[in-house]
C-alpha cells in the first residue's frame, strides 16, 4: 500500500485510526494481526466522498443500493473468530463484497481471497479499490453467493457478510472437511453463527455467538 493511498487527508492521520483500534480492543478484539491490519488500511477509500469523514468511527455506514459497509468491530470479530476457528487457512471465501472493505482486511491476512456480490455496480467499485490498494490476491465474482462458488471447489473458511433466514445449504456444501463457516442469519433479531464442518461427514456442530445486525442474504443478481 502505498504511503500517499494511506495519508490522504488529515481524518486518515494516525491518531485518528489508533483511537480506533483502541477502541476495539475496549471491545474484546483480541487479533494483534487483526488490530494491525486493520490499524493500516485506509476505511475511508471505501466510502464515497461525502461520507470519507466518518470513515473511522466505529458504526456501520452507507454504500449505496440499500447496503452497507459494517461497523469496525463486527469486521474485526468476524475476522478474528474466523482464523481463531479454522487454524492455517489457505483460501477463503466471502459472501458480500459490498464496498469490498472486508474483502481487503481478509485479502491481507489469508492468500487468496474469493469474494462473491449480488449487485454489479458495488461489485465494480470494489474491484478499483482494490486495485488502488495493490491487493491482487483477490477474486470477485458477480453472482448470488447463497450458493458459494461451485466451481472453486471447497474452502477451509467462508465468511457472509449478509444474513440469510437460515444457513443456506449451498455454502455448507462448500466447506471443506474441519472448514469452518462464520455467518450472520436471522431476519428481525440475527445471531453470528461458527458453524464447523466435522470431518468428511455432513456433520455440522453450530455455535451461536452474539446478536449482530446485517443486510439480508437476497436471492437472484441485479446489474
Ligand atoms: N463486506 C461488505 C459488507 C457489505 S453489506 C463491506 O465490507 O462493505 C452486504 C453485501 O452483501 C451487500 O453488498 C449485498 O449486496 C451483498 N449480498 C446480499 N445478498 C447476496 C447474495 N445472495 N450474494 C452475494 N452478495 C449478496
Amino acid at each position: 500500500m502505498n504511503s500517499l493511498t494511506l495519508e490522504g487527508i488529515g481524518m486518515t492521520s494516525k491518531r485518528t485510526r489508533d483511537r480506533l483500534i483502541q477502541r476495539l480492543i475496549d471491545q474484546g478484539v483480541s487479533s494483534q494481526e487483526v488490530l494491525d491490519v486493520m490499524g493500516n488500511t485506509p476505511r475511508h477509500l471505501f466510502l464515497d466522498e461525502a461520507l470519507s469523514h466518518r470513515a473511522y468511527e466505529d458504526t456501520a455506514l452507507p454504500i449505496g443500493y440499500g447496503q452497507t459497509l459494517s461497523q469496525p468491530y463486527i469486521v474485526a470479530r468476524m475476522t478474528e473468530i474466523l482464523l481463531g476457528a479454522a487454524g492455517k487457512l489457505d483460501r477463503v471465501l466471502e459472501v458480500g463484497t459490498g464496498s469490498g472493505y472486508q474483502t481487503s482486511i481478509l485479502a491481507q491476512l489469508i492468500p487468496e481471497v474469493l469474494s462473491v456480490e449480488r449487485i454489479k455496480p458495488l461489485q465494480d467499485k470494489a474491484r478499483e479499490r482494490l486495485r488502488t490498494l495493490g491487493l491482487r490476491n483477490v477474486q470477485l465474482k458477480h453472482a448470488d453467493g447463497g450458493f458459494g462458488w461451485p466451481d472453486a471447489g471447497l474452502f477451509n473458511g467462508i465468511i457472509s457478510t449478509a444474513a440469510p433466514r437460515s444457513v443456506p445449504q449451498g455454502l455448507l456444501d462448500q466447506l471443506a472437511p474441519n472448514g469452518v463457516l462464520v455467518i450472520p442469519v436471522g431476519a428481525d433479531e440475527q445471531h453470528l453463527q461458527l458453524i464447523v464442518r466435522e470431518g468428511e461427514d455432513d456433520k455440522f456442530r453450530t455455535q451461536i455467538l452474539e446478536p449482530v445486525r446485517f443486510v439480508p442474504l437476497l436471492s437472484g443478481v441485479t446489474r
